[in-house]
């Protein structure tokens, strides 16, 4: 029995946001005082105990961006699992498309560091999805197989982990794939993940990310193994998210 959320609404906020912005946590938490889903926000790093602060005593959870795959050391200008928890993390997104273009993250990084996120408690939403260039050419499923291959730790666990597909072209594009493209993708990632897991990876949540917004939410949360979505330019205001987790509720 997973004790995350099953179904889970992450926003993401990027690099994005100031303490200004946290007005919108408490208002997005104001709305769902008792959310049937799983809401998550990702603020940057600088916001994670200000937010956590703000929204004490709601259900909205708090996530970082990113995390180092060490404990502690001499690695400036990154975070530690253990600091996002000191923080008031409940998750950390990892391997998302631009960490991966920006900082040049591999498959075997992200895996790395999605050992040291469930080390320090944290439930890792680890990210894959291809480019343009390979949905083109008709390698979507080898590539994400074979980024889920290497992007997960064997040791792996299955209660907390969180998986999000986003096609690198859908991302902030307002392009989104057709409903049979996003079904594919997620139908094959939960086969590949109970080929390697076993059942237990039949509850591991599995979101879509790249362009939802709150009219296209339903539909896509309607698609087979679809179990929520990472919500990055909608994710900004309470407004615009609350309409997507109104959807998947
Ligand atoms: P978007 O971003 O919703 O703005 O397309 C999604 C993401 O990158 O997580």
């Amino acid at each position: 029995e997973r004790d995350m959320a099953r179904k889970l609404a992450a926003g993401n906020w990027k690099m994005n946001g100031l303490r200004a912005s946290l007005a919108e946590a408490r208002a997005l938490a104001d709305m769902f005082p008792a959310p049937t889903v799983g809401v998550l926000l990702c603020p940057p790093a600088t916001l994670i105990a200000p937010m956590a602060d703000i929204l004490k005593g709601s259900k909205v959870r708090i996530g970082g961006q990113d995390c180092h795959a060490k404990p502690s050391g001499a690695h400036t200008g990154d975070i530690s699992a253990a600091a996002l928890v000191d923080a008031g993390a409940d998750y950390v997104i990892l391997g998302h498309s631009e960490r991966r273009a920006d900082h040049g993250e591999t498959d075997h990084t992200v895996a790395e560091k999605t050992l040291a996120a469930f080390m320090a408690g944290l439930a890792p939403v680890v990210c894959v999805g291809e480019t343009l260039a390979q949905r083109e050419g008709g390698e979507t499923l080898d590539v994400i197989r074979h980024q889920l291959a290497g992007s997960l730790p064997d040791a792996c666990d299955l209660d907390t982990l969180v998986i999000a597909y986003e096609p690198v072209w859908a991302i902030g594009t307002g392009k989104v794939p057709t409903l049979d493209q996003i079904a594919e993708v997620h139908n094959d990632m939960r086969a590949t993940l109970i080929a390697r897991f076993g059942t237990g990876a039949e509850a591991i949540p599995l979101l879509y990310g790249g362009s939802v917004k709150p009219s296209n939410a339903a539909e896509i949360f309607a698609t087979s193994n679809v179990d929520g979505a990472l919500v990055g330019g909608a994710s900004l205001k309470a407004a615009d998210f609350a309409g997507i987790v109104s959807a998947l509720q």
